[in-house]
């Protein structure tokens, strides 16, 4: 330790009286320097060890000292650290080499138990780099501390394996993120820091009765098809139904995208203003918005047509049978005029190439609750993510309090995750965007 300018602080005469500065139960401070904004505090502990905790000989002899510096919280908002003198002893019976150790402190990150508690607290208002300089350590310190406490809190919270599984791609705080959830019970279960191969694996690696997993859902991402048939291979994979009959969408809004190349900045205005009507399905228009699409179709017969094959390959998905819903397929496919192959036909391409799992939909019956609400959680957490660092927002989600929807059972309770609803509300009710 060195200690540069000895200017001895206010404190003695301001409030605090130099035994009292720490009130810690078994740290005795013993001088107090200040430097560069710093409070260093020089300090020894009090308990003393009487027996040997290898052999529990008290045949104990002194045996030097070894000084290392804890952080603790801030005093009249400075950064402190206390440089702790710690015996240590050697027993005389087995040469064991001990040091004294006090129960203030977190040895994991040399920190008083306290400021583990104070980060804990404060993180959720304030940003890593500013606590981190609040207090004298690195951003990397307070990320450690927080991703440690928010393991050992994840971990009490025993989220139960779901037996419908959905794995949902969502852009979060600058990456492509995954959002586990529990399809039946419309909660999520967990938030992965990136969609690729390597993060999957560890998640389902270390997820807890992988087996009871049956069915998952998910987009149509190779890498995620590769990780779930290689660790659950008994689960059904079923390609989530709104990944693909958005396909159909976006194939339709290209072919309005070039017709609006042709067109006069007033007809081309016109089209644009009419895109919403366009993506909305057909039975959830006004009569009156039936009758603008009409128009358009007349207007744009190209255009008309790409419509009825969007509105045709989401019908699809009506049908009560897998053996209806592919026969519909094949007609949709017949519908194809060649004047709109270079849109459509790449629909078919990646049905093809999906298809086992595209309508395996068909065949497991199960209550997808999540997806409408899953899709407004995304967009509020995309909001939230202006505001926290991923790690925050992850835990915000995952631990916040009375979210969790439990199952109340005879001896013990199921833990499902945080329902979605919940957090929709729960969000709703704040005032301001950084505020849960
Ligand atoms: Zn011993």
């Amino acid at each position: 330790m060195t200690i540069i300018s000895k200017k001895n602080i206010a404190l003695n005469s301001k409030l605090v009286q130099l035994s009292d500065i720490l009130q810690l139960s078994d740290i005795q401070p013993k001088d107090i320097i200040e430097e560069n904004n710093c409070y260093h505090i020089k300090a020894i502990i009090t308990s003393e060890f009487k027996f040997c905790n290898k052999c529990f000989s008290n045949n104990l002899s002194k045996n030097g000292t070894r000084v290392i510096m804890y952080r603790d919280i801030p005093i009249h908002n400075n950064p402190v650290g206390i440089h702790i003198s710690f015996q240590r002893y050697q027993c005389k019976k087995c040469h064991n080499t001990i040091y004294q150790d006090s129960l203030s402190l977190d040895t994991k990150h040399l920190m008083t138990k306290r400021l583990v508690e104070y980060i804990y607290t404060k993180v959720y208002q304030r940003k890593f780099t500013e606590l981190a300089l609040e207090i004298g350590v690195n951003e990397k310190t307070i990320r450690n501390v927080f991703a440690n406490n928010v393991d050992i809190q994840l971990k009490l919270l025993d989220i139960i394996t779901p037996e419908v599984l959905g794995i949902n791609e969502i852009h979060l705080v600058g990456n492509s993120r995954c959002v586990i959830t529990n399809v039946e019970q419309a909660t999520v279960i967990d938030i992965l820091k990136t969609r690729n191969k390597a993060i999957l694996m560890s998640y389902f690696g270390h997820i807890k009765k992988v087996e009871n997993i049956k069915i998952v859902t998910m987009g149509m991402w190779q890498p995620h098809f590769n990780v779930i048939s290689a660790i659950i291979p008994d689960a059904k994979i079923v390609i989530d139904k709104l990944h693909v009959v958005k396909m159909a969408l976006e194939a339709m809004e290209k072919v309005q995208k070039n017709i609006c190349k042709g067109l006069t900045y007033k007809e081309r205005k016109q089209l644009k203003d009419n895109r919403y009507l366009l993506l909305t399905r057909h039975y959830q228009l006004t009569p009156m918005d039936k009758l603008t699409i009409e128009d358009l179709r007349m207007q744009y017969p190209l255009l008309g047509q790409a419509y009825l094959l969007k509105e045709g390959f989401y019908n699809i998905w009506n049908h009560p049978t897998k053996k209806e819903a592919e026969r519909a397929y094949i007609d949709w496919c017949k519908q194809i005029p060649i004047e709109l192959a270079d849109y459509f036909i790449p629909i078919v391409n990646t049905v093809e190439n999906w298809y086992k799992p595209i309508f395996n939909y068909f065949t497991n019956s199960y209550n997808n609750a999540t997806g409408e609400a899953l899709n407004e959680l995304i967009k509020i957490m995309n909001r939230k993510g202006r505001c926290y660092s991923f790690e925050v927002l992850r835990s915000k989600i995952l631990l916040i309090h009375g979210a969790h929807k439990i199952q109340a059972l005879p001896g013990f309770n199921k833990n499902h995750g945080t329902s979605i609803q919940i957090l929709l509300n729960l969000f709703e009710l704040e005032s301001t965007p950084c505020q849960l």
